[in-house]
């Protein structure tokens, strides 16, 4: 921290140099223009969670499985090819596990 010797403000650093609202400039050495100047380096953090896909997590209806006859099945949305098109409804067989994509 320097003060000014006109006036005993503190010093600003602007353009390379220190000046003082007097009207007091303090040219800086190529040293104190680093110390000077502004560490923009910012620590970003990455908080991302990873979750995986469970299909417990799915809600679940009633419909006959084509493998099994099994009534109850789970389902979910998924975006196909674009997503111009509407997602397509999916369901997996609770008892065997199949998985089949909804026929409109
Ligand atoms: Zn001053
Ligand atoms: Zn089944």
């Amino acid at each position: 921290m320097e003060f000014c010797p006109e006036c005993g403000a503190m010093l600003l650093p602007k353009d390379n140099k220190l000046a003082c609202k007097c009207g007091y400039v303090k040219d800086l050495t190529e040293t104190e223009t680093k110390q000077y100047a502004v560490d923009e380096k910012v620590e970003s953090k990455n908080n991302v969670i990873m979750r995986g896909e469970d299909i417990n997590t799915h809600p679940t209806t009633t419909i006959t499985c084509p493998e099994c006859g099994h009534n109850k099945a789970a389902w979910w949305l998924q975006q196909t090819r674009s997503a111009d098109e509407a997602p397509t409804r999916f369901f997996q067989c609770l008892k065997c596990k199949h998985t089949w994509r909804e026929y409109d």
